[in-house]
């Protein structure tokens, strides 16, 4: 599966791929990383410069306590997840909020120094439901992927496609699969309910 985020519209783009993690990992040699492309965005000859290429995993984890002393810990460092839902530079930017106003106040002398006690409790718990309910609308993609694909096909998408076209029995329930899959996002809950 890949797809295409813009950077600068419309001409940088992040073209992200998944792969199987058991095979080890991917061939990121320009010419790979340009027939994939190709593929991809159904023209194998556009030219395309490469600026960079990298291997990144899908991660659930946070810390539990984001200062100790002298130190403050906020971001990716203290909470990491996959991009579904968005929530990732957000979080970064409300932990520097939170903790920037509370550093001032301190370093001025208007508040006493427990205001910066403040900052860990209060943002901890979010850091933990952020990186669970990333993780929970990945999952949750997996019904949407499995209705387009057709395991042990040759081309798995493409025999998934024509199933999704089909006018019979098959076709009907991978139409109805779709429809719940689609359900299930527009009635996620807001408390996860997996962590892996
Ligand atoms: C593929 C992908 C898609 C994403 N999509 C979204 C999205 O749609 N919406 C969203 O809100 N978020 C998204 N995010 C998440 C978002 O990009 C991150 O949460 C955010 O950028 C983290 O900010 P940060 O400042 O904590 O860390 P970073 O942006 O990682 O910054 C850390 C910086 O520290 C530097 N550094 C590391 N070690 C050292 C060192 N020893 N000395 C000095 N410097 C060092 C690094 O070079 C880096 O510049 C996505 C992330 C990825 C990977």
């Amino acid at each position: 599966m890949s797809l295409l985020r813009a950077v600068r519209p419309w001409t940088q783009w992040i073209a992200g791929r998944g792969f199987d993690i058991d095979k080890g990992e991917p061939d990121l040699s320009e010419s790979d990383v340009r027939e994939k492309i190709g593929i991809l965005i159904g023209d194998p000859v556009i030219g395309l410069d490469i600026v960079r290429t990298s291997i990144w995993y899908v991660n659930q984890a946070y810390v539990t306590q984001y200062s100790r002393g002298r130190v403050f810990c906020g971001g990716d460092a203290v909470h990491r997840h996959p991009p579904s839902s968005g929530l990732g530079n957000n979080t970064c930017v409300q932990d520097a909020h939170n903790l920037g106003w509370k550093l001032a106040y301190s370093v001025k002398g208007w508040a006493r120094p427990k205001l910066l006690e403040s900052y860990s409790q209060e943002r901890a718990p979010v850091g933990k439901q952020v990186v669970q309910r990333a993780n929970q609308s990945r999952l949750d993609y997996a019904p949407l992927n499995a209705c387009f694909r057709v395991q042990g096909a040759e081309n798995a998408v493409a025999a998934g496609i024509v199933r999704f076209r089909d006018p019979g029995p098959e076709g009907v329930a991978a139409r109805k699969a779709a429809q719940a899959a689609l359900d299930l996002k527009q009635t996620e809950s807001s408390t996860p309910k997996a962590s892996r």
